[in-house]
């Protein structure tokens, strides 16, 4: 397998795993497209929902030709992931206040997230290779879908995660599938960037999002959305970002999907970041200090002091920024951020309508209803949330919203009634 780099455009080979050019910029897999036939490929993508078992089974590997065509079978480790569910609900449809909303539910990924679209083609790719040790940082959900895969495939995990602000059920989920979990002082910057200098010389290969199979793995989820919508895609994709990951994964495979046929328009992108954490949305709206180089290039000015409640979205420094920026001015698409409690009743909402989510997807549907009140979005459009994780995953926030009233407005919050002696 081959990547190029997406600043200087040079090729680099991904075996032994490369997870940056020589010049230090991105890499993005070079994928032999030439030839492929969109008709032929949607019907076997549709022959391949009734299989129950094997690795078509999986909403991920169904796709395999368009994820990574290159990789033998054997080296696939799968847990079904994807095959998720698409939902319509009307008090979140008029809460955002468009026309038609549907939420696009990652959180019943095998391990809570839609990290493990992303893992299943990294820990494959790292097999494929006969690495024997794999690691991340994280601020949770990456770690938990990293422990399940490793396990699932008999190898070993090690993951670092920061001592603060991270949910306990994410750690302790990782924790149970037997990672080896070291903690330290600092964020997900500090972690990602220790890694970055470590993995070679102690041999890991690494899974977080800067390790471009993540990208092709999560491209699946705008692949399974478009399959189930009659490859008819909403006006609008909105998704939370952290690391931005997902976002540049989401573009990347809008555009691919165009570029080949399988869809006539490209939807607009929407980025959510939380207001304690948004140097993306800030470099996108030109309010970054620092914003323009002397050669008028854009430059991300990171957050030193990454904060919200949405523990998911807590990073200062997202590696993945300039993809992410490439496929806003591909899809005409826009940013925004978002304060906790708006978060928060956003999350009430959902969790409301019977789908439910953690804090961060949340960010998605506060950050729709922020745009059609600004006007970025009309109301008479489409769109679809991507929802990242399950309401499980922090079951804290849900204490403090509903039991403790600390976080978000009174209109919906739930009571607990107790009766006494019966
Ligand atoms: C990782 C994560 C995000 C952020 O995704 P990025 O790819 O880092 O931008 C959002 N929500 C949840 C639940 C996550 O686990």
């Amino acid at each position: 397998m081959k990547a190029v780099c997406i600043e200087c455009g040079k090729e680099t080979a991904l075996s032994p795993m490369r997870y940056a050019c020589g010049c230090g910029g991105p890499l993005d897999v070079k994928q032999p497209f030439a030839g492929l036939d969109p008709e032929r490929l949607k019907r076997v993508f549709r022959e391949r929902r009734a299989h129950r078992t094997g690795i078509y089974a999986s909403g991920v590997w169904r796709y395999k030709e368009l994820i990574a065509p290159e990789l033998p079978e054997s080296a696939v480790v799968t847990k079904n992931e994807g095959n998720t569910g698409l939902y319509e609900r009307e008090p979140a449809t008029a809460y955002a206040g468009v026309r038609r909303l549907m939420f696009k539910a990652q959180s019943e990924n095998p391990s809570g997230s839609f990290k493990d679209n992303g893992m299943t083609a990294a820990v494959s790719h790292g097999i494929s290779l006969g690495y024997e040790r794999f690691a991340c940082a994280s601020t949770g959900n990456t770690s938990a879908s990293l422990a399940m895969y490793a396990a699932f495939a008999g190898k070993q995990s090690i993951v670092l995660v920061p001592k603060r602000d991270v949910s306990d059920n994410k750690v302790l989920q990782t924790l149970a599938a037997g990672a080896d979990i070291r903690t330290f002082d600092g964020t997900y910057d500090d972690g990602l960037r220790y890694l970055e200098t470590h993995a070679e010389e102690q041999e890991l290969y690494l899974c977080n999002s800067v390790n471009p199979l993540r990208i092709e793995g999560q491209k699946s989820i705008v692949f399974e959305l478009a399959e189930q919508l009659n490859w008819r895609l909403p006006d609008w994709i909105v998704v939370p970002g952290g690391a931005l990951g997902n976002a540049a994964a989401l573009g990347k495979g809008l555009r691919e999907l165009h570029a080949l046929g399988f869809i006539d328009k490209l939807p607009q992108l929407a980025v959510v970041q939380a207001e304690g954490a948004a140097p993306f949305h800030r470099l996108m709206n030109g309010r970054d200090g620092s914003g323009a180089t002397a050669g008028g290039e854009r430059m991300l000015h990171p957050e030193p002091r990454p904060h919200t409640r949405a523990t998911a979205l807590k990073i200062g420094h997202p590696p993945s920024w300039r993809k992410a920026a490439a496929m806003l001015e591909l899809t005409g698409g826009t940013t925004a951020a978002v304060g906790d409690d708006e978060i928060l009743d956003a999350k009430a909402c959902i969790d409301r309508c019977g789908i439910g989510c953690e804090p961060a997807s949340a960010a998605a549907l506060a950050g729709l209803r922020q745009l059609v009140r600004s006007g970025a979005v009309h109301p008479e459009q489409t769109a679809a949330c991507i929802l990242t994780g399950h309401l499980l995953k922090d079951t804290d926030a849900i204490r403090e919203y509903h039991l403790e009233g600390r976080i978000g407005s009174s209109q919906l919050r739930s009571r607990l009634t107790h009766l006494g002696k019966l």
